[in-house]
């Protein structure tokens, strides 16, 4: 069977006889180890096609059980993203994240689109990299439909909203992936013990509720500041350890600077 689809190269490995695995996000059929006979050294398109972070046009052929590619194109290389230090980082690990929650060969298109426009605003960006890296686990949270509810209080189910005169403290619990409105939180004392509860403000859950709604383009000039991005690194990645079952990645040393 051959197979035309576009892909986004996570990584490549070498392997005997001189041929290579590539670890390919593909459009069609989600993440799959490729291997070719393609080799880096030539000036081919296809060698440029199987860098990392490569978006390219694959003709791949699939065997009994493997596939292997017979030719690649790149459409887009985000060669620009290596070199800054802060977006390669923040590239990495993003790529990471998303090679561990895709299941093999189940294609997932929709965070395919969301992972291009992410390396489109990434490649543009020169400050404040971890913003785009904070919206994009946001909505990567929304594709696998593991998103919060950030609408009502688990507890008491009434609706969570802006209040006029409130710096309201709210309670976010990872384990039910929901808030817990001011007098609830007040009246539980586990907000305050439980290590899986998190005191967060409303200006934290607007910020979660815009990056899941708005698109990359809208945050072309917004970044977080430190303390404001502290937080929701800390939440999201408790979140998905929980709910994707997300460990520590090898990136995840890199991808933010400690202020
Ligand atoms: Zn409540």
């Amino acid at each position: 069977m051959i197979a035309d689809t576009e892909g986004i190269v996570f990584r490549q490995t070498k392997a005997a006889n001189g041929r290579r695995m590539i670890l390919l996000f593909s459009r069609k059929l989600g993440k799959i180890s490729v291997g070719t006979g393609i080799t880096e050294g030539g000036k081919t398109k296809s060698a440029l096609a199987i860098r990392p972070f490569t978006y390219g046009k694959y003709e791949l052929y699939k065997g009994r059980d493997t596939y292997n590619m017979n030719s690649g194109q790149v459409i887009k290389s985000y060669y620009k993203i290596g070199e800054n230090l802060d977006s390669y980082m923040a590239a990495s690990y993003v790529l990471e994240l998303t090679e561990k929650v895709l299941g093999d060969e189940i294609s997932q298109p929709k965070l395919f689109n969301i992972l291009i426009e992410f390396l489109e605003a990434l490649e543009k960006r020169t400050r404040k990299q971890d913003t785009l890296v904070l919206a994009y686990m946001v909505k990567l949270l929304d594709v696998m439909g593991v998103m919060p509810d950030l609408q009502y209080c688990s507890s008491c189910s009434k609706e969570i909203k802006k209040q006029e005169n409130g710096n309201m403290t709210l309670g976010f619990s990872i384990v039910e992936g929901s808030l817990i409105c001011e007098k609830c939180a007040k009246s539980i004392e586990r907000v305050h013990n439980e290590p899986l509860i998190y005191s967060i403000n409303f200006g934290i859950v607007s910020i979660i509720r815009y990056f899941k709604e708005e698109s990359f383009k809208t945050f072309e000039k917004i970044g977080l500041d430190d303390e404001q991005a502290r937080l929701i690194r800390r939440i999201l990645r408790e979140y998905m350890r929980y709910h994707l079952d997300v460990g520590k990645l090898k990136s995840e040393d890199f991808d933010f600077k400690e202020v």
